[in-house]
């Protein structure tokens, strides 16, 4: 897998690419996946563009903890008792747009992201 060379999350967060959202925050950004793995497939950004998971530090923990509570609101919304959280990091990792996100699928999810 190689990265995007266009942020396209980020064009998302400027509205300048349309997307289906389920959520928002100040900070946090939640859409239907556009290609989904699963019955319901959820894409969470952190508004601010970071690139991987590798930029966790202790000045951002928040934002990182945040993906995870909206994590938690969408299933809610959406009425998922069970789910899977994934999230690929950096190209080696299967990362394909080179903006932080958080994978929220339904259970049925089998295939490889
Ligand atoms: P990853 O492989 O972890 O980088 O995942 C990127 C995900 O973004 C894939 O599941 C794509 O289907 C999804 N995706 C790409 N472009 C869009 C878009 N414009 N709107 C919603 N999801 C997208």
């Amino acid at each position: 897998m190689t990265f995007l060379n266009t942020d396209i999350f980020a064009q998302i967060v400027a509205g300048s690419i349309p997307c289906d959202k389920v959520f928002e925050t100040d900070t946090i950004l939640a859409f239907r996946d556009i290609a989904p793995k699963a019955e319901t497939h959820i894409v969470i950004i952190p508004k601010e563009n970071l690139v991987t998971a590798k930029e966790v530090n202790e000045s951002n923990l928040e934002l990182f903890g945040e993906l995870f509570l909206v994590a938690k609101q969408v299933a809610e919304q959406e009425g998922m008792e069970g789910y899977k959280l994934h999230m690929n990091v950096d190209e080696k990792g299967g990362q394909v747009v080179p903006h932080l996100h958080l994978h929220l699928l339904s259970a049925d999810f089998k295939t490889e992201l």
